[in-house]
């Protein structure tokens, strides 16, 4: 009998737990519902693209299949072993896709499993109806192509009727869109990587004004910080990280007018090591600084992966800004692409310095799971009003499309966790949701 009690009560049990984990997993799968529901009404900003100019697109050779490979995708190719000479191939020969997709096919089947893969492949099938890119597929995919670029508002149709972007923030203003909804951040490259007497001569011809003395450079600077002012920049973006490393030492001024002396009194040919320009280049990065307080002006980062090949990841590491941030408390500082790998570090920083926010652009199209991880991290973390989520940091608006719909459903698996977990109620999910994807970026941006 005591054995039957047993038994009828450890039945019981099995079937309470058995409903209620049913139970649990159906609540999960109604608040993902509804997440999803809300985030697909949210109107959106995308905080950086590289977008090329439409009317420029159609005239060129890559308005194929290969567009939506065009961008990051050629990087995977090039690392799974596709020689670089095809470069010019892909991109300027007139050549039938068949054809270029027998160039792409070997390195393709090799490295069709990353996410800039991904991104291409959701573009495909959600905007093409192609559901597999291969030597079937690559016509019909750049007739479909084709014709989408025959309609004058693709461009738009996409941004701002399916990924619903209220505003867009362009990497430098070489767009040449003049529409309202797209914002723009400017480069100082020239100043901050000036390491040849060529580089000095160059700003001098373009303003037509000459630079003799150190003075004269700090002045063509804050000329080029006054146009981008007057052309409406909403931030100063920095890619140091690409040539050199992020550390920004204050210096000396004696050792920035030496490096310049040394430069301006050189043959035309003149190039210093970036380790020997240094003193300079840091003098001229903190007289940007001063610029970007005194007008209130945001100052965005390039930070971890960097594009292309053989880059040097330890220059992009975000803990080498650290004295910045220090320096520069009313200065507000955001780092781009969630600081691949380095997003402990980059929570770190987020959570230690009210000046400092994290910006996921890049983050989905690099890996889905890092940006997954880091952003349920980053909620545990760092105040939601830090966390800008969305860009695409593309240069078509195919991609852009394909890394939304990923970043989507990352966004809403994140969130729904948080939920199931009682770390978050549904309508705090809500508010995160509408935070992270419009209102933080339209506050930080100062846009309208
Ligand atoms: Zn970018």
């Amino acid at each position: 009998m005591k054995k039957f009690i047993v038994y009828i009560f450890l039945f019981c049990f099995c079937i309470t737990g058995k409903a209620q984990s049913d139970y649990l997993s159906y609540r999960t799968e109604e608040t993902a519902r509804k997440l999803k529901e809300y985030i697909d009404t949210l109107k959106i900003i995308d905080t950086h693209e590289h977008l090329l100019n439409p009317d420029f697109l159609r005239k060129t050779n890559i308005l194929d299949f290969f567009l939506l490979m065009n961008h990051y995708y050629y990087d995977d190719l090039i690392t799974a072993g596709m020689p670089e000479e095809f470069f010019n191939k892909l991109y300027n020969g007139n050549m039938p896709p068949e054809e270029k997709w027998k160039l792409i096919e070997p390195y393709w089947n090799r490295s069709l499993n990353t996410s800039f893969a991904l991104v291409a492949k959701v573009a495909a099938r959600n905007l093409f109806n192609v559901n597999e890119i291969n030597a079937n597929t690559v016509g019909i995919l750049t007739q479909r192509i084709k014709s989408a670029y025959n309609n004058k508002n693709w461009f738009e149709t996409i941004l701002k009727d399916s990924c619903r972007i209220e505003y867009l923030v362009q990497d430098d203003d070489a767009l040449a869109l003049k529409v309202d909804w797209i914002k723009y951040v400017k480069r100082f490259t020239p100043w901050l990587n000036v390491r040849t007497k060529f580089g000095i001569d160059s700003i001098a011809m373009e303003q037509v004004e000459p630079i003799f003395t150190l003075e004269d450079f700090v002045k063509s600077l804050r000329n080029e910080f006054e146009k981008g002012l007057k052309n409406g920049m909403v931030g100063i973006k920095v890619i140091s990280a690409y040539s050199r490393n992020l550390y920004f030492e204050k210096t000396d001024i004696a050792a920035a007018r030496k490096v310049f002396k040394t430069l301006v009194s050189g043959d035309e040919d003149l190039q210093i090591p970036w380790e020997k320009a240094k003193p300079l280049q840091d003098y001229m990065f903190h007289q940007l600084m001063e610029m970007a307080k005194q007008h209130g002006v945001p100052v965005i980062f390039h930070t971890g992966l960097q594009a292309g090949q053989g880059n040097d990841i330890r220059n992009s590491n975000p803990v080498l800004l650290a004295n910045l941030f220090h320096e520069y408390p009313d200065v507000r500082f955001v780092l781009f692409h969630g600081s691949y790998p380095y997003g402990g570090e980059l929570a770190t920083l987020a959570k230690t310095y009210s000046n400092v926010y994290i910006d996921m652009n890049w983050t989905y199209a690099i890996s889905p799971s890092y940006a997954k991880r880091y952003l349920s991290e980053w909620l545990e973390t760092i105040p939601a009003s830090k966390i800008m989520a969305f860009g695409g940091d593309y240069n078509c608006v195919e991609n852009i499309y394909g890394v939304y719909q990923i970043a989507k459903q990352i966004i809403t698996e994140v969130l729904t966790e948080k939920v199931s977990n009682n770390q978050l109620s549904e309508n705090e999910a809500r508010q995160v949701a509408k935070m992270i994807l419009h209102d933080n970026a339209v506050e930080f941006y100062g846009l309208p």
